[in-house]
């Protein structure tokens, strides 16, 4: 199963941390918010680590239902 990842614009704050772990996974939007761009850009543990660093856990990580982050 692959993972199913969301940003919610109303949490994230633009800090870039997202894009930092997970280059071309996230990037910032011309709004400064986050968006999913191509998951497959990174393996899946970066995409974790992007998600748990979210300072504001903006970004939601599932798979097959269960919540894997934040
Ligand atoms: S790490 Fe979180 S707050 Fe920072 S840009 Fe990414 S989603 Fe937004």
């Amino acid at each position: 199963m692959a993972l199913e990842v969301s940003v919610d614009a109303d949490k994230c704050m633009g800090s870039g941390n997202c894009s930092f772990w997970a280059p071309g996974a996230f990037d910032l939007n011309d709004d400064g918010v986050a968006e999913v761009v191509d998951l497959d850009a990174v393996p899946e543990e970066k995409i974790l680590l992007a998600a748990q660093g979210c300072p504001t856990q903006a970004i939601t990580v599932t798979r097959d239902g269960q919540r894997l982050a934040p």
